[in-house]
């Protein structure tokens, strides 16, 4: 069974090029279609949390599309996947949408490459701030590019107001997941914080949809046993990470709290990544490439 992650979308090429968020995977609208199509092609089943919590037959080759974050541009998304009648779930960090606030790797993307700064160096930087808390970050931010820096500038990059969010989660084929209340990066915080941010999310998603997710992605993948305890106290009962891996079937009941999932970058190598993820390369070979892709500055969270 093979996930899949998307966060903002572009409507086109043109759009992509103004720079407003961080590129971490350029992902257009139509490249989004091209990519469900090639799974489509091979043979693919879409399926929902639900379905591979009931059991999926180890038969088939299945597809969980997911979005993170809750950027606005994501809901580009509906009409494709309506159109192929794929489901998704939508991982949101909900208090980004109640202060209208960007996600702070593309603050420091928009602002340094308005600087002239190189991608490269960009990307050194955003790893270094990932070691720090989400405070930390917004004060480093603040002081290096004035307090307005953290607003949104565009659809692209801002996150959903909460009636598009809740009229997002009405619609066919929506499942909404938890991406912790701040999109904290829980490894970097105490146990404590962790559990408060993962509950709040499960709390203040149920109470704008009236439902209570069954899914969380970690933010940045990260994650420790006792973040996917609390996740399950939480009532949670699946779990997803950023690792490069296809998930086995049948999955074992503890691996649904922390299952694999792929990144496609739209780029050139498009279509060489999707024949990656679906081959059945040793998943250390698998990094190896991957580390290529990301000292190039493709790849973030
Ligand atoms: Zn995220």
């Amino acid at each position: 069974m093979t996930i899949l992650l998307f966060h903002c979308l572009f409507r086109n090429e043109a759009e992509v090029d103004l720079k407003l968020v961080y590129p971490q995977q350029n992902m257009t609208v139509a490249r989004l279609t091209e990519t469900l199509q090639y799974y489509l092609d091979n043979g693919f089943i879409p399926v929902s949390p639900s379905d591979i919590l009931k059991g999926l037959s180890s038969r088939g080759k299945h597809l969980l599309i997911t979005f993170d974050d809750g950027y606005y541009s994501s809901k580009l998304s509906l009409p494709v996947l309506k159109q192929f009648k794929i489901p998704a779930v939508f991982f949101v960090s909900l208090n980004h949408m109640y202060q209208n606030k960007s996600f702070w790797w593309d603050v420091l993307w928009r602002e340094r490459i308005k600087r002239g700064a190189s991608v490269r160096s960009i990307s050194h930087e955003l790893n270094r701030l990932k070691c720090l808390t989400n405070e930390e970050i917004d004060r480093f931010l603040e002081n290096e590019f004035g307090e307005a820096a953290l607003k949104p500038v565009s659809d692209v990059d801002r996150p959903f107001t909460v009636v598009e969010f809740q009229d997002l989660a009405k619609q066919e084929g929506v499942l909404i997941g938890n991406h912790t209340f701040d999109h904290v990066i829980l490894t970097n915080y105490p146990s404590s914080v962790g559990r408060k941010q993962i509950k709040r999310s499960q709390e203040e998603i149920e109470r704008l949809t009236g439902i209570a997710p069954l899914v969380i992605s970690y933010p940045n993948g990260n994650y420790t046993a006792d973040i996917l305890r609390f996740a399950r106290e939480s009532g949670l009962k699946m779990g997803i990470t950023t690792t490069y891996v296809k998930n086995r079937l049948p999955i074992e009941p503890e691996k649904m709290m922390y299952l694999g999932r792929f990144m496609p970058v739209a780029d050139g190598l498009l279509r060489n990544q999707l024949d990656l993820f679906r081959s059945d390369i040793a998943v250390t070979r698998l990094h190896a490439v991957f580390r290529f892709w990301a000292k190039r500055g493709k790849l973030t969270q």
